[in-house]
């Protein structure tokens, strides 16, 4: 059996601007062959982590290495054997789908003989063969993602780092992105993807890890952080504002956890409800599965979207 290594380890890392701790004092392992989603608010520290792994920033504290190399030390050769795609669109818009990516396999350094293979497997990832000979700027929105998604992976990497990579995309274009991914996560790819979309995390996300105010407060499978936060049921009542007081304070006092939503207050974990309880509670509700955003809000008190 062969043991699987640890692609990213990242121990005790801190990133200052001035006065604000975007990272602060951050813990994060990702082994090899795993998809984990970093999900958290904007201003969760989610980028900063992203650039300290490009070395696009350096830690003022902490030890953080990729694929074994330490960083900064090592940057040079780290960028070399993993995929990065940004959340800015940055494709040449002159260039065509297919030299875009020759671009990338030459800064990449595919050996020369490789290239052509390498480009054509990218091309058919992104599913944009016959756009090949298109210009990035006459290729629609959903088609440049993609390809700026295949660019990051024209030299076949072992980790790829994707940052918010669906985010301000439409629903259709966000799914077919989604298809994309998970293509990579089905073939081993290591993946550290961050989002802001609970939804994102859970589909796509072997584990996810949840960040908050730089730090990671949480991590495990979607399934499994919902089932020990969250539960697997929700009841969201809705009433006076006397009433929800009421509710919410009787839903904790016998051990529940509550979140407030505009006008609704839900109970977490509510299939433990017990029959006296639910009397004492009578009011109307609707029910529905927990999902990551109820961990997420009994975590942090924080909402991700
Ligand atoms: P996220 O990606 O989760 O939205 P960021 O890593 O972008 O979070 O930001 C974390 C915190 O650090 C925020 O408070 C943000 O304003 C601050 N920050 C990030 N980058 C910079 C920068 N270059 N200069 C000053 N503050 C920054």
């Amino acid at each position: 059996m062969t043991t699987l290594g640890t692609a990213i380890r990242i121990a005790g890392a801190v990133k200052r601007y001035g006065g604000v701790t975007a990272v602060d004092h951050l813990d994060l392992d990702v082994p090899e062959g795993v998809c984990l989603g970093l999900l958290g608010p904007n201003g969760a520290g989610k980028s900063t982590t992203m650039r300290l792994l490009t070395a696009q920033s350096v830690a003022d504290e902490g030890e953080i290495s990729v694929l074994g190399l330490s960083l900064p030390k090592r940057s040079k050769q780290a960028r070399a054997l993993m995929g990065v795609v940004p959340q800015m669109d940055n494709l040449d818009e002159e260039l065509t789908a297919r030299q875009n990516l020759e671009v990338f396999a030459h800064i990449y350094r595919v050996p020369r003989h490789a290239r052509r293979g390498a480009v054509a497997r990218a091309l058919a990832l992104a599913q944009l063969e016959d756009r090949a000979d298109t210009r990035a700027d006459r290729l629609s929105g959903g088609m440049r993602r993609r390809l700026l998604i295949a660019r990051g992976l024209v030299h076949s990497p072992r980790l790829v780092l994707l940052d918010e990579p669906t985010v301000g995309l439409d629903p259709q274009v966000r799914q077919e992105l989604w298809a994309l991914v998970a293509r990579l996560r089905d073939e081993g790819v290591t993946t550290l993807m961050s989002t802001h979309y609970i939804e994102e995390a859970e589909r796509l996300a072997d584990e996810c890890a949840l960040m908050s105010r730089g730090r990671v407060v949480a991590r495990g499978g979607p399934e499994e952080l919902i089932k020990e936060y969250a539960g697997a049921e929700v009841h969201e009542h809705r009433g006076s504002a006397e009433r929800l007081a009421e509710i919410e304070a009787l839903a904790r006092g016998e051990g529940f956890p509550t979140r407030r939503t505009g006008p609704t207050v839900s109970i977490l974990k509510a299939e433990q409800l017990t029959e006296p309880v639910r009397a004492r509670l009578d009011t109307p509700s609707v029910r529905r599965p927990a999902n990551l955003e109820d961990v997420f809000v009994v975590l942090t008190g924080e909402a991700v979207e």
